[in-house]
């Protein structure tokens, strides 16, 4: 039996830069891991099965799961020809901007290659992933890292210093698709610089940080769901350092250095918001 944590993440940036020919947009984000997870349990089957089971009431478990997706991809790349249930415990959110099913894709190509003893390195996982979903690449490394290309094209960085985050997730559905439909790219005011970024994370200093943020997708989600922008102003009222919408959204994440501020921002947010967590980028 093989447990494997799949962790959500957030985007410090994240900035498009071009609509490809293929339909897909150009990107440029710095993704932070955080430590709410998934669980998942990989055990092997006598037969040639893959099975998926989770607690997620609205989550596939067919081939739709990427998990399950996962598992198919890895057999065929490796040609290995066993079986596998995959077990998925689901905390992160489902369609909140935060990956979720991504890096549970991510955390079974990894659980699975040890299962399956199939060895392949990291760089061949996140190959495969690539076929599954965009983040799904960086989900095989986790971490600090700059995500280029439409996601897949992953320049890992140094660790982010440790901060606390608190991730409040309104009860509103965004289609990924719908705010990417509704970007028009010459209406972007300002371009978030993963590189100054990557410089103001190797300072450690928040304040620099806070600067060189920003996610130009932001605008367009909270026209729709002006809801985004009132936590975010929220969140800063009570005291985050910094908040912003993490990929399409809808969670919107604050940031701060200091423990108990995050305890009682999130402590106050859950009197009227059911879906907030405590977490760390470390
Ligand atoms: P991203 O930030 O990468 O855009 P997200 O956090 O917005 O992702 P997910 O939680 O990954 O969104 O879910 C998006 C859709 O994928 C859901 O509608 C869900 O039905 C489907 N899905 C497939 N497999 C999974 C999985 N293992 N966990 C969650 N959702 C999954």
């Amino acid at each position: 039996m093989i447990y494997e944590s799949a962790r959500a993440k957030i985007n410090l940036t994240l900035d498009v830069i071009a609509k490809r020919t293929d339909g897909f947009h150009e990107v440029e984000m710095v993704m932070q891991t955080v430590d709410l997870c998934d669980y998942l349990t990989m055990t092997e089957r006598d037969d040639e099965q893959i099975a998926v089971t989770t607690n997620a009431a609205f989550v596939p478990t067919d081939e739709r799961n990427l998990a399950y997706k996962a598992a198919l991809l890895l057999r065929e790349a490796t040609g290995v020809r066993k079986g596998a249930l995959i077990d998925i415990d689901k905390r992160i959110p489902v369609a909140a901007g935060l990956a979720g099913g991504s890096a549970d894709a991510a955390a079974a190509l990894r659980g699975l290659n040890r299962l399956w003893n199939t060895r392949l390195s990291h760089d061949e996982l996140a190959e495969i992933g690539a076929r599954i979903g965009s983040d799904v690449p960086f989900c095989i490394y986790g971490g600090t890292a700059i995500a280029r290309g439409r996601g897949e094209k992953i320049e890992r960085l140094p660790s982010a210093p440790c901060y606390f985050v608190v991730l409040v997730k309104p009860a509103i559905s965004v289609s990924t698709a719908d705010i990417y439909g509704a970007l028009r790219l010459d209406r972007i005011v300002e371009h978030p610089s993963a590189r100054k970024m990557t410089e103001a994370l190797s300072t450690r200093d928040l304040d620099r940080v806070v600067l060189a943020a920003g996610n130009v997708l932001e605008p367009i989600t909270t026209e729709i769901h002006p809801e985004v922008a009132r936590i975010k102003e929220q969140l800063l009222r009570m005291g985050a350092v910094f908040a912003q919408m993490s990929g399409s959204g809808p969670t919107v994440f604050g940031l701060t250095t200091r423990e108990q501020k995050a305890k009682r921002i999130a402590m106050e947010f859950k009197t009227w918001i059911k879906e907030v967590y405590l977490c760390r980028t470390c």
